[in-house]
């Protein structure tokens, strides 16, 4: 049967990330396009029947615009998109346009004749829901970033430049590259977690020293990257962003909430320490250490060093 996929991605290094999922969702007779914005990389160029380059970066409502009339002079079946925050957003819109039911962060797909069957994510990471549906429903889905293998087809696209942009009563005054930490969280056999049982961010000295004993990174929960600004959003673990599987996770000052855990349960060994003996990371620890981390970790950090030297 045949099935025409268009696969989105404003952000062209992570569009590959859907390309899987679109030649399990083709059948044997679709088309899969691709939109996104340029790009040298031939991973990307040689991917799709037809990819459809922007050169310059558009907002978000010009690629909707550009995407719900993409959608329908292609009779396009199925919309996959890696699952990024702006991504979301413009999905969101074309599949409102056309009354698409759209299944987000879709971290498996399995063929079963007739349907397909999804799963996802549900409670924080602590359940998974499964999502059948009819082959002829043509639907949107986006897919988490890193769960499935990147492929590389042999053919080469035929390359189109979007040239007809929709104009839009918000102006772009440019963009900034969002600064990073240079370290890799997510390869890192020990990372230290920041949460906000650090009172400043020159605190933040005392977990850099520990995992700098341990030969490790640090990491942090969500509001000392998105709400403080004290550490880049690279370095922010859990569900919304990164999952990480270290050897040896220390979370310091960290609560255990469902969103952070998510991203911390396949580490090999988890230490928590929080001065509340109550705190709901004790749950997920291996080894639990109630103490102020203003007086537990510099001794920590000088035994561990110590030892070290013997
Ligand atoms: C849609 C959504 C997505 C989210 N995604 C994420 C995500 O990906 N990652 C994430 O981390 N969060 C995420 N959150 C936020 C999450 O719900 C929590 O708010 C957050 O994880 C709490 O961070 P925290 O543990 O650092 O802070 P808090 O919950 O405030 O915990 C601070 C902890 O520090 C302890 N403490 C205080 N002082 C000391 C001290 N001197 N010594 C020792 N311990 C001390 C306290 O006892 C407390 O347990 C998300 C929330 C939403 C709604």
């Amino acid at each position: 049967m045949k099935r025409n996929i268009l696969v989105f991605s404003e952000d062209p290094r992570v569009i590959n990330e859907a390309v899987y999922i679109a030649n399990i969702l083709k059948g044997n007779e679709g088309k899969i396009f691709g939109v996104s914005k340029l790009t040298e990389d031939n991973d990307v160029l040689s991917n799709f029947d037809e990819i459809h380059f922007a050169k310059e970066n558009l907002i978000p409502e010009q690629w909707a615009k550009f995407l719900i009339k993409f959608y329908k002079e292609n009779e396009i079946q199925y919309l996959v998109s890696p699952h990024t925050v702006n991504n979301n957003d413009i999905i969101a819109y074309v599949s409102a346009k056309y009354n698409l039911p759209m299944i987000s962060n879709a971290t498996s797909i399995k063929d079963n004749d007739a349907t397909l069957i999804f799963s996802r994510q549900v409670l924080g990471g602590r359940g998974i829901s499964y999502i059948e549906v009819e082959k002829s429903l043509k639907l949107s889905v986006t897919v988490p970033i890193k769960v499935y293998p990147r492929i590389k087809l042999d053919k080469q696209s035929l390359i189109k430049e979007i040239t007809e942009i929709e104009k839009t009563k918000i102006t772009s005054k440019g963009f900034e590259e969002i600064k990073k930490s240079g370290f890799n969280i997510e390869n890192a056999d020990v990372v230290v977690g920041i949460g906000r049982g650090f009172k400043s961010k020159e605190d933040i000295k005392l977990a850099q020293d520990l995992a700098e004993v341990l030969n490790g990174v640090i990491g942090c929960s969500r509001p000392i990257a998105a709400d403080y600004g004290w550490l880049p959003n690279d370095l922010w673990i859990g569900i919304s962003s990164k999952i990480i599987r270290p050897k040896l996770y220390i979370a310091v000052g960290i609560s255990g909430a469902p969103q952070h855990v998510s991203g911390i349960m396949d580490s090999k060994i988890i230490v928590a320490i929080n001065k509340d003996k109550n705190a709901t990371i004790f749950k997920y620890a291996d080894y639990g250490v109630v103490a102020d981390l203003y007086q537990f970790l510099p001794i920590f950090t000088r035994k561990i060093k110590e030892n070290l030297k013997k």
